[in-house]
């Protein structure tokens, strides 16, 4: 992080507690699923297996390998042109450990798989159809890649039967030649939201920027403007930390780890920690300006209470 630039009190990490979150954890260590959230020691685990106050527990899982074909400036993920093929046996051993588990609200997402036909699109559909079959009730989110644009990968996932479609903007427009990698475009993240909006009458759409990278406030108004322009429903805006343990899109971190990690002249510093009244500014402005849904906060990350989100979402 920029030395100048001093982290606040406010991203301390909360440790995790409750009734719920207790039986999510428990019943976790029999089965076989690796969770985003414990292993990037999010510090949202707490709020978002308790399911908070409508009683709706989220938990994101991986699909598709650990291992990335890009290499975006704010994320920490091992990177490879020719990572490990899919295990086909991977949607339905998810779907089977995620219906016998005690979670409502499923955020699936993976690396970016460039070196797939499809994008790992077809892997993605086939695990969500899985999950539905075993488990009607369960709401699943996909936070996927942009599939390099490709709109029939988008459409194959549309058509999964989820219930939210999800892609991450992540930056301003003049800041995504240097966050992300040169593969990634903000036009191109654009037109996939665009398209899955379009593809299926009611599908529920939803983005995330980072704050924090140098943004200013008018393109950060710009960006906002541009998501609600292809109707997108849901917005979430939470601070970059600079090498935390951080998993695809999400941009995860536990600030505790983010302090003590070697940064690298790789990955990009901290320009400015947002203050929460400043993030409870955004909210109210991205909500005056029709997003049906708006979290924002310093410890906000794409998946952060998403289930809770998409209910007061559809109640809107
Ligand atoms: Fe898990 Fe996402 Fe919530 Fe973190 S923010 S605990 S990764 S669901
Ligand atoms: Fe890959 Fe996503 Fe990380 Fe970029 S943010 S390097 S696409 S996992």
């Amino acid at each position: 992080r920029d030395p100048n630039v001093k982290k606040p009190d406010w991203l301390r990490q909360r440790a995790p507690q409750g009734e719920r979150y207790d039986e999510v954890k428990d019943s976790l260590s029999r089965l076989k699923l690796n969770t985003v959230c414990e292993e990037a020691q999010c510090p949202n685990i707490g709020e978002c297996w308790n399911g908070g106050g409508d009683g709706i527990a989220t938990a994101t899982i991986m699909v598709l390998g650990d291992t990335c074909t890009r290499g975006c400036r704010f994320c920490a993920v091992k990177t490879s042109r020719n990572p490990a093929p899919p295990d086909p046996l991977e949607p339905q051993n998810t779907a089977q450990a995620i219906a016998s588990w005690g979670v409502d609200y499923i955020v699936l997402t993976s690396v970016d798989r460039d070196d797939l036909p499809d994008g790992g699109s077809g892997h993605f559909a086939q695990t969500v159809q899985a999950m539905k079959q075993l488990k009607p009730e369960i709401m699943v989110e996909c936070l996927t890649s942009d599939f390099r644009g490709d709109l029939t990968a988008v459409e194959t996932l549309v058509h999964s039967g989820l219930d939210v479609f999800a892609h991450n903007i992540e930056t301003v427009k003049r800041l995504q030649r240097i966050v992300r990698d040169p593969r990634a475009g903000y036009e191109q993240s654009l037109s996939v939201l665009k398209h899955a909006k379009i593809s299926k009458e009611g599908m529920i759409t939803k983005s995330s920027i980072m704050l924090g990278l140098g943004e200013s406030d008018d393109e950060l108004k710009e960006a906002m403007a541009d998501l609600r322009a292809i109707d997108v429903d849901i917005l979430t805006l939470g601070q970059y930390l600079q090498m935390a343990v951080i998993w695809h899109y999400l941009a995860l971190g536990n600030s505790d780890v983010a302090e003590i990690a070697q940064p690298t002249p790789l990955h990009l510093t901290v320009k400015e920690y947002v203050t929460p009244e400043k993030f409870a500014f955004w909210k109210e402005y991205g909500e005056s300006i029709g997003f049906r849904y708006v979290a924002s906060g310093p410890l906000v990350r794409s998946s952060y209470r998403a289930g809770e989100l998409f209910v007061k979402t559809m109640i809107r």
